[in-house]
């Protein structure tokens, strides 16, 4: 008998579905009728392959609130975000693929009067997608839509937490007229993402989720020299300096922070803010954080929803308790919410802590949750040293209105993802991915082809060989 697993809305525990788990005998039928449909796919011109990514982009606008509306009940999301971002940045990324698939090309290369190269960009073949569980929908339009413009089949395996959405892109990418078997979800846990990772009949891994996960794929890709892409976790910083507008910065520590409660990978969780105007910035954060209204993930009016599941409220809190047992100061928040609608699920109230220092666990550690760490800093040098002390390099961001600082300063920053005067804007015409244990490669943009394609390089003579034998 199959195996199952239930996937449940976290803010309420309502059972939404139960879905089979893929086995090896599933994953071995999935790459052959994926390999299958690839091949003719790869024939197809890119005009013929966009104009099927963009019908599927116009069916997903067609159905975007209803689609928003499974995605909160399936993650615990407020439905305010869900409507206007999750599915939106999926289409985006659909319709900006559709147009990219026309001008995929290789080069000419001049080689003078005897001789000429050429560059072709093929597809892979048969390409894994494997997604984090905070933004499923997106991920798997991120992923599947490059891989299908550039002429690859895709498996993509959503997150067990948060299987539904996806199941929704497979039909419309039929609807819309895509093959069968060149976009094939499986379900499953960590097991069958291995299965996928091993498989010697795919040729490439894409993975968002945590940086313990990057290196067993990238390890367990290494057996078949497997192409990867990671997008891995973070521990981003956002600085504010003395010259810039407060307001603008606390609204973009807050986009930083608390949008999907938090659970966001280039989240800017170390907010560095000048000393100076330290005792005005916490002042207006404090305020606002004490607004931010928690409640039904389906109500419109309801800014945070649920976390997505009670083993990562737990741990969550057990951050929360380790900052303040070190000695972290709680500016607003610290604590579950419980009373009223949140009682059912598992939210965490916005979370400020003040008065950080670097070595602290919560300032080191991705938390992946509501809980935002402020720490002051004296000169551009030192902040950008310190913004620089961690593993990860995902993002980071700069407030200031000096044109030239905010170029200095990001420029000397190690990260991929960067903002000036705002945080976690992440337009599909964008590249986006992260420096050192953040990850490999990059999403989104023309750089994604590189990352779906393989270049092949040819000579071609244009007089006869003059052979030394
Ligand atoms: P995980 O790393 O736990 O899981 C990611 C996916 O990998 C899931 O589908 C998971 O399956 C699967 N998986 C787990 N183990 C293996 C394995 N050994 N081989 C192959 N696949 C495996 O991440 P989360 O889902 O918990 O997501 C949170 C993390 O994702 C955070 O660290 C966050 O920073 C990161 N993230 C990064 C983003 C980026 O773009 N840089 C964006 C969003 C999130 P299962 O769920 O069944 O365990």
């Amino acid at each position: 008998m199959t195996e199952t697993f239930q996937t449940i809305n976290p803010a309420t525990g309502e059972v939404l579905a139960t879905l089979p788990i893929a086995g090896q005998a599933e994953v071995d039928a999935a790459v052959a009728k994926a390999a299958a449909a690839q091949k003719e796919w790869a024939k197809r011109t890119g005009t013929e392959r966009g104009r099927i990514l963009r019908r599927a982009a116009e069916i997903l606008r067609e159905r975007n609130d209803e689609l928003a509306a499974l995605e909160t009940r399936d993650t615990g999301k407020p439905i305010q975000e869900t409507i206007v971002v999750d599915v939106v940045s999926g289409i985006d990324c659909l319709e900006f693929f559709a147009g990219v698939a026309p001008t995929i090309a290789g080069e000419h290369i001049d080689l003078g009067p005897s001789a000429f190269g050429y560059t072709r960009r093929e597809p892979l073949g048969v390409c894994a997608g494997i997604g984090a569980w905070n933004y499923p929908i997106q991920i798997a339009c991120w992923k599947s839509a490059p891989a299908l413009a550039c002429g690859n089949a895709v498996i993509f395996k959503p997150s067990e937490l948060t299987p539904l959405t996806a199941i929704e892109v497979e039909k419309i990418y039929l609807e819309a007229g895509l093959p069968e078997g060149l976009f094939q979800v499986l379900h499953g846990f960590g097991a069958t993402g291995a299965m996928l990772t091993e498989h010697p009949g795919i040729a490439k891994i894409s993975l968002t989720g945590s940086v313990p996960t990057g290196k067993k794929i990238m390890a367990g890709a290494a057996s078949t020299l497997k192409n990867v892409t990671l997008e891995l976790g973070g521990k981003s910083p956002l600085i504010v300096f003395a010259d810039a507008d407060i307001e603008n910065a606390v609204s973009g520590a807050h986009l930083a922070n608390f949008y999907s409660a938090g659970e966001v990978c280039s989240n800017g969780t170390r907010v560095f803010v000048e000393r100076s105007i330290l005792p005005k910035f916490l002042a207006s954060l404090k305020t606002r954080t004490e607004r931010i209204k928690l409640g039904d993930p389906m109500d419109p009016a309801t800014q945070m929803g649920s976390l997505i599941s009670e083993a990562h409220l737990n741990k969550v809190m057990g951050y929360i308790e380790k900052g303040k047992a070190e000695g972290a100061e709680v500016l607003t928040g610290g604590h579950r919410v419980t009373e009223g609608v949140p009682a059912a699920g598992f939210y965490v109230a916005p979370t400020v802590f003040s008065a950080c220092t670097d070595d602290m666990t919560v300032v080191r550690e991705e938390i992946f949750g509501p809980v935002m760490t402020v720490l002051p800093f004296d000169s551009e040098e030192e902040v950008i040293a310190r913004a620089n002390d961690t593993e990860f390099g995902l993002a980071a961001g700069v407030f200031t209105n000096d044109l030239t600082r905010a170029h200095r300063v990001i420029a000397a920053l190690d990260a991929g993802s960067c903002w000036i005067n705002t945080f976690n804007i992440c337009p599909v015409e964008m590249p986006f991915g992260g420096f050192k244990q953040s990850g490999i490669g990059f999403e989104n943009s023309r750089e994604a082809i590189h990352h779906f394609t393989r270049l092949k390089g040819v000579y071609v003579a244009m007089e006869p060989i003059d052979a030394p034998y």
